[in-house]
C-alpha cells in the first residue's frame, strides 16, 4: 500500500491534499519521496521560519530534547524563562501566556480580554468585534471569532458574543463600538481571508476608539509576526502596539506552539486556575523559539526580510499575468488576471515549487532565510506558469 493509500484509510478527510510525499528537507528545498526537489515559497504555512532543519534550531531541540522534554505545568524550567524573557523584550512586552498553537493564543486573548472587562466592569460587557473576512483558529470559539459565513456551519451553536466589522470601514466600527464590547480583535494583514493588509486609518481609529472607551486591542499575529512583515510584529508597520498580542506559526520554526503577549494592563488577569495548557510552554519548543529569536535579531535580518519581499514583489509584477501584489515583507499576495490561483499552486508544484493560495490569489510565505539565489529559482517556475 502506498503512503497516501495507508494514510487516507486510517486519518479523516478533514484536509484537501496534494498528492505529495516529503520525506525530508534541507535549507529552503523540500525532498519528496521519490528524491524530487521543490523550492519551498509556504513554509508550511509560514512555519519553517528558518527553513527545514536549520543547524542551529536542529542542535537547539536536539539538545532540549536530550536534557528534558517536559516538565507539566507545576515546575519551572531554564529554557522556559530565557525564552519567556527574549520573547517579550524582542516584541516590546511585558508578560506572556504560553499555548500550543494559534488558536489556543487566541483563545487565551479571548479569555483575558472578557475577565478584564468582567473583574472590572461587571457582566454585559463581553461582546468582541472581530473583522470579515477574518481568520483566528478552528476551535469552535476561534471559529466563531472568524468572520467569514462558510465557516459558520454544522457545528451549532456556536460561542456567542463576536460582533462583525467590515474591515477598513470607520463608520461600521464607530457603529457598533458599543458598551457591550470589551475588545476589538483583528489582524493587521488578513492571511486566510487573501493577504489584505488593513488601512492606516483603520488602525488609527481602532486604536482611538479602543483607549477612549477601555476597550482591549487583540492583533492575531499568529501569520504576521515573528519578522515575517520585516518588522519583528506587523503592528510595528502601523506605529502600533495592541494590548494583547497572539504569535503561532512561525515563534518555534516548526514545532508546536502559540503565545499570547501582554502589556502591564491585562498582566495580572489570569490567576491560577483560571487558564491553563498541559504542553504549553514546552521545553522543545521553546528551544526551537528560542532559536528562532536569535536568529531574526541578528543585526539587519528583517531588513533583508523586507528587501527580499521587494524583490519578489517586483519580479511578480512582471508578469502580465499578476493584476496587483499585496501584503507587507515576505508576506506577499498576488492577483490574478485569468488564471486560478489553485491551477497555479498546482502547476507549480508539478514543476518544483510549493506555493500557497489565499482566496483568490496566490499567497507566497518563504522561509525568512531564504537566499536571492533560491528566490530566482521558485520565481522562475512561478514565472513560467503564470506567463505560459
Ligand atoms: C493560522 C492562523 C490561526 C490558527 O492557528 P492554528 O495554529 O492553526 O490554530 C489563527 N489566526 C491566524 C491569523 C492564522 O493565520
Amino acid at each position: 500500500m502506498s503512503t497516501i493509500e495507508q494514510f487516507n484509510q486510517y486519518v479523516m478527510p478533514s484536509y484537501g491534499r496534494y498528492d505529495l510525499v516529503l520525506e525530508k528537507g534541507e535549507g529552503r528545498q523540500a525532498v519528496d519521496e521519490n528524491g524530487k526537489e521543490y523550492i519551498d515559497f509556504g513554509s508550511g504555512i509560514g512555519t519553517n521560519s528558518l527553513g527545514y532543519c536549520n543547524e542551529d534550531w536542529v542542535k537547539a531541540v536536539c539538545d532540549q530534547a536530550h536534557r528534558i522534554q517536559h516538565t507539566s505545568n507545576y515546575y519551572y524550567t531554564k529554557v522556559q524563562a530565557d525564552f519567556a524573557k527574549a520573547l517579550c523584550e524582542t516584541a516590546g512586552y511585558t508578560d506572556m501566556f504560553f499555548g500550543n498553537s494559534g488558536a489556543e493564543a487566541n483563545e487565551c486573548a479571548i479569555k483575558i480580554a472578557r475577565k478584564y472587562s468582567f473583574d472590572k466592569y461587571g457582566k454585559g460587557r463581553h461582546n468582541i468585534i472581530t473583522l470579515v473576512n477574518s481568520f483566528h483558529g478552528r476551535t469552535l470559539c476561534t471559529l466563531s471569532a472568524t468572520g467569514q459565513e462558510v465557516f459558520h456551519n454544522y457545528f451549532f451553536p456556536f460561542v456567542e458574543g463576536f460582533i462583525n466589522v467590515e474591515a477598513n470601514n470607520i463608520d461600521d466600527l464607530r457603529a457598533k463600538l458599543d458598551d457591550t464590547v470589551c475588545a476589538v480583535m483583528f489582524e493587521y494583514i488578513q492571511g486566510e481571508g487573501g493577504v489584505m493588509a488593513l488601512q492606516q486609518e483603520f488602525v488609527d481609529e481602532i486604536f482611538r476608539l479602543c483607549a477612549e472607551k477601555d476597550v482591549l486591542t487583540i492583533a492575531d499575529e499568529v501569520q504576521t509576526g515573528v519578522g515575517r512583515t520585516g518588522k519583528f510584529l506587523a503592528g510595528d508597520n502601523f506605529g502600533k502596539k495592541a494590548d494583547l498580542t497572539t504569535l503561532a506559526k512561525g515563534l518555534a520554526g516548526g514545532v508546536p506552539i502559540g503565545v499570547c503577549l501582554s502589556g502591564e494592563k491585562c498582566a495580572k488577569v489570569l490567576t491560577p486556575g483560571t487558564h491553563g495548557s498541559t504542553f504549553g510552554g514546552n521545553p522543545i519548543s521553546c528551544a526551537g523559539g528560542l532559536a528562532v529569536l536569535n536568529t531574526v535579531n541578528k543585526p539587519g535580518f528583517l531588513d533583508e526580510v523586507t528587501a527580499k519581499g521587494e524583490y519578489i514583489r517586483k519580479k511578480l509584477l512582471s508578469s502580465p499575468e499578476v493584476a496587483s501584489v499585496s501584503g507587507i515583507g515576505m508576506m506577499i499576495g498576488a492577483e490574478l488576471k485569468t488564471k486560478k490561483a489553485g491551477d497555479v499552486a498546482k502547476a507549480a508544484l508539478d514543476k518544483g515549487l510549493l506555493i500557497l493560495t489565499a482566496k483568490t490569489k496566490v499567497r507566497l510565505l518563504p522561509p525568512l532565510t531564504i537566499t536571492y539565489e533560491e528566490i530566482d529559482k521558485g520565481m522562475e517556475i512561478l514565472l513560467g506558469v503564470l506567463n505560459s
